[in-house]
């Protein structure tokens, strides 16, 4: 199955530096690829994930997924049993850390309760914390243009959520212990969700869901694992929108991702 592009998302691609191959007019020369995901498949980059159905493949996975030691007592108890509307008003109302202190709003998450594809980004900036919302601004304008060029929205078969759920002073980085007592609602998040394919942004993202400190660009262009859900690690848009040359980068990772949730031939 390939992508096939309409001229608005052309247009996306276009504005987000990807180049697309016009396809070759009838009995003319070899076509280049008319998916804009062809050559990251060409790379073959990583090992095949499931292709039955999410509640087939992640539910039990993810649902036996026992709680990592160590977590901190001052967090609101019984998270890992939470409904979605019990969940964001534990956080809402959450002094487990400092960060608390200085929040105008949490940034609980947003989208599709039903999705396929979580987004999983660092921690609100200045504009989300006034929102509380996630990706707001102009990486977040970026951020829809690379859903939309693959027929996804933030409302449309994707949820998209922060690893922190309060903002860092100035925009500094998290410290891993405001990572480590908000982890556990992110868990919560994705044993909810049950998604299919986890898109991890940024160095702190990848750091809580994978436990690397590698550089992103070591981990990049193959499969991980969080409670069983393959992960795609990928460059924050705030990055891309100051090194332009790596937002075909991630436009490849967003390829590799939809190759994950490809059905496989049995
Ligand atoms: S950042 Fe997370 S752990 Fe810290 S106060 Fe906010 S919701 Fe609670």
């Amino acid at each position: 199955m390939s992508l096939q592009l309409d001229r608005r998302q052309r247009a996306m691609l276009a504005e987000m530096g990807i180049q697309v191959f016009e396809p070759p007019a009838a009995g003319g020369p070899s076509a280049a690829p008319q998916d804009a995901c062809e050559p990251a498949r060409a790379g073959g980059t990583a090992a095949m994930a499931p292709g039955a159905t999410k509640t087939e493949l992640v539910a039990a996975r993810v649902l036996a997924e026992p709680a990592r030691a160590g977590e901190a007592a001052s967090r609101p108890g019984g998270v890992e049993r939470m409904s979605w509307d019990e969940l964001a008003q534990a956080v809402a109302g959450c002094r487990a850390c400092k960060l608390c202190s200085g929040r105008r709003n949490t940034v609980f998450g947003v989208g599709d309760r039903q999705a396929d594809w979580l987004i999983v980004g660092e921690a609100p900036g200045e504009k989300e914390d006034l929102k509380g919302e996630p990706f707001v601004g102009p990486a977040g304008q970026l951020l829809d243009n690379m859903l939309k060029s693959l027929g996804l929205g933030r409302h449309q078969n994707v949820y998209i959520a922060n690893v922190l759920k309060c903002r860092p002073p100035g925009n500094r980085n998290p410290l891993p212990e405001e990572v480590a007592q908000c982890e556990p609602f992110l868990r919560r998040q994705v044993q909810l969700l049950q998604p299919r394919i986890i898109l991890a942004m940024g160095r702190f993202a990848v750091q809580s869901l994978l436990g690397s400190t590698e550089a992103i660009g070591k981990l990049r262009g193959r499969a991980h694992q969080y409670l069983g859900v393959p992960v795609v690690v990928t460059y924050h848009p705030a990055y891309l929108l100051r090194n332009l040359p790596d937002k075909a980068k991630a436009w490849a990772d967003l390829c590799l991702a939809r190759e994950l949730m490809r059905p496989q031939p049995d």
